[in-house]
Order: structure tokens, then C-alpha cells, then sequence
């Protein structure tokens, strides 16, 4: 392969879109000579989610690929789904969390938290979250069952109190007049 080590591996990732799933920059590195600095430098740019999008190349073209280009890049890493990963991650947490999924005025958890909990992006976890058809989230309660306004004994935010809050409370399920599960968390931790 004719080039700059730029343009031949530019022409080389042009060729494996999924290269990110395959190869570490040191991998790619060391076979074109130069310090995994560099190809991140070259490559750098072109790094960042676009492998979820596009098009993984076989195993047999990935054979022809390396052979062509004169590169030994040895037993290639089995592709990492990441998408499958993430799901498998978050059914994994709600199986272990299942209020986790109840709207917020129900004790459930932001979405924020969920990511940083089940270490899953932002991106991957909103796709995973409509792929596994769990219910979307709401701004607030419908409000036939909105009772009053109430005020978040931990944060001061207003927030709706429902029937089902209400219901919560006389039963002793719910021991304080908190706007989310965290904010409970935090008052009981406090208490
Ligand atoms: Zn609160």
C-alpha cells in the first residue's frame, strides 16, 4: 500500500467502518509504524459514534481487507455489540431496581441517574429504554390524579402529589413528601 501512513490509514478505516469495535490504536500503531498518539491524531476525528451506525464488515471481507493491505493485525477482536451491551446492562439494573422504571412522582428514577448507575450513555440508554418498550416518561401526573402542589421536604422543588402518593404515605410505604426516590434516599440517610 502505496502513501503517507495518513492517507493509507485513512484509506484502510474508509475500508473497515467498524475498525473501533476491532482494533485499539496501539493495534493500528504498531502496524503502521507510528505511536498510538498518531493515529489518534489522524484518526481522532472520525472516532466518536459512528460505528453504531454503520455497517460492520464481515469476517470473510475483513480476511480479504488485511490481506490486501499487507497488514497483520492478527486474530481480529469479535466485533463488541454495544447496543446488545447496553440492553443487556439496563435490563440487568431494572431487574435488580424495578421501581427504577415508575415515573418520577412514583418513586422512580431519572434517567441521569439510571445512566451513571448502569454505566450506559445517554444515546445508548434512550435507544435501549424505547427498544425495551419501557414506559416513556412522563413531565407529570395526569391531572385528574394530581391531589395539590406539594413542596419536596429534601430539595424545596414544587411538585404534584397524587392520589397514589397520598395512598402511599397513609399505608407507610412512603415515609416522607419527597419529589423523587433520590430525594427520600437522601432524607432517610439524613435522618
Ligand atoms: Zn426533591
Amino acid at each position: 500500500m502505496a502513501g503517507t501512513v495518513e492517507q493509507r490509514l485513512l484509506a484502510f478505516i474508509e475500508q473497515m467502518p467498524d475498525w473501533q469495535l476491532r482494533y485499539t490504536l496501539a493495534q493500528l500503531g504498531e502496524q503502521f509504524g507510528v505511536s498510538r498518539q498518531r493515529v489518534h491524531q489522524i484518526l481522532g476525528s472520525r472516532r466518536r459514534g459512528e460505528h453504531d451506525q454503520r455497517e460492520r464488515v464481515t469476517s470473510a471481507q475483513l480476511t480479504g481487507l488485511l490481506a490486501s493491505a499487507g497488514l497483520d493485525l492478527g486474530q481480529p477482536q469479535p466485533a463488541v455489540d454495544a447496543p446488545a451491551q447496553a440492553r443487556e446492562r439496563l435490563t440487568a439494573f431494572i431487574a435488580a431496581n424495578p421501581a427504577a422504571v415508575l415515573q418520577l412522582w412514583e418513586g422512580g428514577m431519572t434517567l441521569k441517574a439510571i445512566q451513571r448507575q448502569a454505566g450506559i450513555s445517554r444515546p445508548m440508554l434512550e435507544r435501549c429504554w424505547q427498544e425495551l418498550e419501557l414506559p416513556a416518561r412522563r413531565r407529570g401526573p395526569r391531572a385528574s390524579l394530581v391531589v395539590r402542589r406539594e413542596i419536596c421536604a429534601q430539595c424545596g422543588e414544587a411538585f404534584d402529589w397524587t392520589r397514589k402518593l397520598e395512598r402511599s404515605l397513609r399505608t407507610g410505604q412512603r415515609k416522607y413528601i419527597t419529589c423523587s426516590l433520590s430525594c427520600s434516599r437522601k432524607l432517610a440517610t439524613a435522618d
